[in-house]
């Protein structure tokens, strides 16, 4: 059964149509992607999903309860927490706030287990976490955005865009823990523009073009499809 399920999602801005009426299924333990060119709705839909986008019609089904429109705390409390496009992490504080600022919804008691499991997979974080979070670079500022949705202990992870503006080796870095955390048994929707890399580490992908499905497969099976990858991903 799937954790996540969408179905005849439409989101619209005015006369814009972002989202076209789409299908995915993402089942417990997986990572899955999203991916397609700019402006191919990726963000729209992943951000519907946390409820900062409004949609129009159709479901987002959560644990077979449809989540469509409800309001972004409640489905934070829920179980799905977004670790943003271009991090939005809070510069003036330290490390160690900007995590605890992501346990919000989880017991005092739970907070301890959570700093040692971020910390487990960023150590990076644990040495810095008395300092400014606007020291950082932007490969550890990005580690202390996902750190932040870990803190508060998802179900399910929603990473928009985790590898943007990065170093190819700190991108490289990133997708190991990513894995990492899915086998750790977090599931996980991920939108990238880095097609190769993320195709990767998926276990299923979903390829956007202007609003619709345009391919889906396994990461394996659409990694060896030449010409999806040509048409859709660059090469
Ligand atoms: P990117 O990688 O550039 O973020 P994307 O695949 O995530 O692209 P979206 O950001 O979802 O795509 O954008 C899909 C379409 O919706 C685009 O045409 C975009 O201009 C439009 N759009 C996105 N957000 C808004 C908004 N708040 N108001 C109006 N139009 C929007």
């Amino acid at each position: 059964m799937s954790l996540l399920e969408i179905n005849n999602l439409v989101i619209d801005y005015g006369i814009i149509k972002a989202v076209k009426g789409i299908h995915i299924e993402v089942k417990p333990g997986t990572i899955v992607a999203l991916l397609g060119a700019n402006g191919a709705g990726k963000s729209s839909l992943i951000r519907s999903i946390s409820g900062a986008v409004k949609v129009k019609s159709g479901e987002i089904l959560y644990q077979g309860k449809n989540i469509a429109n409800l309001d972004p705390h409640k489905i934070s409390e829920m179980g799905i927490k977004q670790s943003p496009e271009g991090r939005m992490i809070f510069a003036g504080l330290t490390v160690e706030e900007n995590l605890l600022a992501g346990a919000y919804t989880v017991k005092k008691t739970e907070i301890p287990a959570l700093f040692e499991e971020v910390y487990g997979y960023f150590p990076v974080l644990k040495e810095r976490r008395k300092q400014q979070a606007s020291t950082l670079s932007g490969g550890e500022q990005q580690m202390l955005a996902i750190g932040r949705a870990l803190m508060g202990n998802p179900e399910v992870l929603l990473l928009d865009e985790p590898s943007l503006g990065l170093a190819p080796i700190i991108v490289r870095n990133i997708f190991e823990i990513i894995k990492k955390i899915k086998e750790r048994g977090k599931t996980i929707l991920i939108v990238e523009q880095n097609a190769l890399q993320t195709l990767k580490i998926a276990d299923y992908a979903y390829i956007l073009e202007l609003g619709k499905i345009v391919g889906e497969g396994s990461g394996q099976v659409l990694l060896a499809d030449e010409k999806l990858v040509n048409a859709y991903l660059g090469s």
